[in-house]
């Protein structure tokens, strides 16, 4: 089992490259790909950078050159779901490009000739029992009370359903408002993620996790300080989150 990992922003990956045991580093055109270990297991992680062909770029490569087998995404999302706070995590297990529209010949939302709209990203499952498992256990020791309170954040809550991506930040309330209507069921909306599933789904179905904690309201009100709340809090909270994913998953 091999596991790429991969993040949209420097801030998303850099936790994980401080603490992994890097073997070497790869440079592939603008990115460069770390393989090494972590949580027992052999892992290569990549910035991907932000959008859907920088994402399924990214993860092609990490299929390709590096031979993962399985995809894990880890970064921050806005959310659609108003029940959703910042500090919240949401697990991906079907996911949408929210700006595909190829209409009048293919339905919206549809990828053309993949007759589909969804794609799955299968790890779904191991990844919210990491996720609970981690915020009953770590947590607390690895992100005090104080810097979580510093946001708003008291326990984190999990939710699995569907992510919504699409090359374009939604901070805007009509836009989010908008994206609700289309697609009720959406927990939250992203860059990335529905990039990552597609290709995973068209290398042959290689399992992928998308794991997204809430860093916004998708609709333009600063809750929080985006480039502080990255930096303090979701890039713990995700890679304490991927490193109990990869040390259940023998
Ligand atoms: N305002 C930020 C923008 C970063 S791009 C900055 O100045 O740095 C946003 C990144 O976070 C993308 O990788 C995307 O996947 C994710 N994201 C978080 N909230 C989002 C939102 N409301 N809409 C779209 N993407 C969002």
């Amino acid at each position: 089992m091999k596991f790429g990992i991969l993040g949209a922003l420097p801030q998303e990956v850099a936790l994980i490259k401080r603490c992994m045991t890097a073997h070497r580093s790869v440079v592939v055109g603008t990115r460069t790909f770390h393989e090494g270990e972590w949580g027992g297991r052999r892992i290569v992680l990549a910035l991907s950078r932000v959008g859907k062909v920088s994402a399924a770029l990214t993860t092609t490569l990490l299929l390709e050159r590096f031979g993962v087998d399985r995809v894990i995404f880890t970064g921050v999302a806005g959310a659609l779901d108003p029940r959703l706070r910042p500090g919240d995590v949401v697990i991906a297990d079907r996911l949408l490009q929210h700006d595909m529209d190829a209409r009048p010949i293919f339905p919206r939302f549809e990828v053309p000739l993949l007759n589909r709209s969804e794609f799955p990203a299968a790890l779904a499952p191991e990844a919210e029992a990491a996720a609970r498992a981690y915020i009953a256990g770590a947590l607390e020791a690895e992100i005090p009370a104080e810097r979580r309170a510093a946001f708003g954040i008291a326990t984190p809550s999990v939710r699995r359903g569907l992510v919504i991506s699409g090359d374009q930040f939604v901070g805007g309330a009509a836009q989010a408002a908008a994206l609700r209507g289309l697609q009720p069921d959406a927990l939250g909306v992203e860059m990335e993620g529905a990039a990552v599933a597609q290709v995973c789904h068209e290398m042959g179905g290689v399992p992928a996790a998308i794991v997204r904690v809430i860093s916004d309201r998708a609709d333009g009100s600063a809750a929080v300080d985006f480039q502080r709340f990255v930096d303090d809090i979701a890039e713990y909270l995700t890679g304490g989150i991927v490193r109990v994913m990869l040390e259940r998953s023998a």
